[in-house]
């Protein structure tokens, strides 16, 4: 086995990394990180996406820092740090990303789970073989999270729920929900919630997608009508759910940072040379379209370097603290300006919806733009990370109770 704690053994192991990627990443998936999203929003990937899936599951490079007892890579920040390059030189990304097992359940249940919890719910998140949801916003819980009212009794030898959760993204297609509960209705609001893992294939359980302005219907109603779950499904202590419920909003912004979101990959100085005139420098000719530009890309590239010292600092843990709200309010800025600038660079082509007029980019970019509007409400409101940076970051007065 080779050594990898030093930098030598580093370099060894990203000779691994290249010749596994040179023999696994199929080359048809070269840079197509825009089926992330599909992977997202949409049903089971196949072909070439599915097989990756597969293979980088089973290899546990998916989720490359967790425990090689529950399948993960098992990887040191350091040795996660230049797979992630060596992905990035070979135009490769990571399918398993795009599941919020990934990306905030399983983190959840590593932190709070029992042992049996994360032998039984860890290595098919890591695989790719489930699909999870986050059950937390109800029609009248939403900023404020602990209003939830989604009823779970104590049966003795189950759990009984009963209640409604609404814009539960991917429910439809969903095998588990790790949801807030309410376990105590006499207790203060956010001391009666519990944290369940819930299995979604079942009579109780039913799930209406709700169409968005964009066209996608990423999203659902989600109502459980005498759903039941084991006694063994709470996840953390019985009315010590908002605890938990917090660490995994912790987990879902820290995924939220890489303001991609909104807009396409191309670099928005390539895009405006398409559209906009330029000078005999080959510059923008626009003074103000190309100061404003400037600014952006400024403001992106601190964003990046900000985000890369984030995780330097952290060490390659994962990065869930509440400095996750300063990376998320920063890359939705960075992502929604960005897509703002190329809809006001397309002039007209910026407009379409369908039609022989405007060719798939410009058409993904409005929908991309429209899209990228969630950004600042989904995993908690922009001015909820407000909130949470001025009081928990900067100490400020605390007079609202949200997450
Ligand atoms: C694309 C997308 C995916 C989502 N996926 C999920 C999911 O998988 N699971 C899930 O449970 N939920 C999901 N959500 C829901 C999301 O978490 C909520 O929409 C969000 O928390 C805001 O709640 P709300 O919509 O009820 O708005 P409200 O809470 O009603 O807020 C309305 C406005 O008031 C502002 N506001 C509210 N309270 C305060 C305050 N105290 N201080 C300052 N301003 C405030 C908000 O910032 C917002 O601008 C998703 C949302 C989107 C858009």
């Amino acid at each position: 086995m080779a050594d990898f704690g030093s930098d030598v053994g580093l370099e060894e192991f990203r000779t691994e990394a290249r010749a596994w990627l040179e023999a696994n990443f199929p080359p048809s998936l070269k840079g197509r990180t825009d089926l992330m999203a599909a992977m997202m929003d949409g049903p089971a990937p196949t072909g070439d996406l599915a097989l990756w899936k597969t293979r980088m599951g089973e290899k546990g490079w998916g989720t490359p820092t967790w425990p090689a007892e529950y399948g993960g890579g098992g990887l040191s920040p350091q040795q996660a740090r230049v797979l992630a390059q060596e992905m990035a030189r070979a135009g490769a990304f990571n399918p398993l990303m795009a599941g919020m097992g990934v990306t905030m359940i399983g983190p959840t249940i590593l932190d709070y789970g029992t042992e049996e919890q994360k032998k039984a719910h860890i290595p098919p998140i890591v695989r790719g073989e489930v699909r999870w949801c986050v059950g937390y916003s109800e029609p009248n819980a939403g900023s404020d999270l602990a209003s939830l009212q989604t009823k779970c009794e104590d049966k003795g030898d189950h759990w009984l729920i009963n209640g409604q959760k609404i814009w539960t993204s991917g429910a439809q297609y969903s095998d588990w929900c790790g949801m807030l509960v309410r376990t105590d209705f006499t207790a203060k609001k956010h001391d009666g919630i519990s944290f369940m893992l819930v299995d979604m294939h079942q009579p109780g359980v039913e799930t209406r997608p709700i169409k968005l302005i964009s066209g996608a219907s990423p999203f659902c109603e989600t109502f459980f009508t005498d759903a039941v779950a084991p006694k063994d499904a709470l996840l953390g202590q019985l009315n010590v759910g908002w605890t938990v419920g917090k660490r995994l909003l912790q987990h879902e912004r820290a995924s939220q940072t890489g303001a991609s979101g909104g807009g396409r990959a191309t670099p928005l100085n390539e895009i405006a040379k398409r559209y906009v005139e330029v000078d005999e420098a080959g510059r923008i000719a626009d003074p103000d379209l190309r100061t404003r530009l400037t600014q952006h890309l400024m403001d992106a590239r601190i964003h990046g370097l900000t985000l890369a010292r984030a995780v330097a600092e952290s060490k390659g843990a994962s990065g869930a603290t509440n400095a996750a709200s300063v990376l998320k309010n920063s890359a939705t800025n960075v992502a929604q300006t960005r897509a703002e600038l190329t809809l006001e660079i397309m002039g007209a082509q910026g407009l379409g919806w369908e039609g022989e007029t405007f060719d798939n980019d410009e058409i993904e970019t409005v929908r991309g733009w429209l899209f990228g509007k969630a950004m600042s409400i989904y995993g908690g409101s922009f001015e909820i990370q407000n909130n949470i940076i001025s009081k928990r970051i900067l100490g400020l007065p605390d007079n609202t109770q949200s997450a």
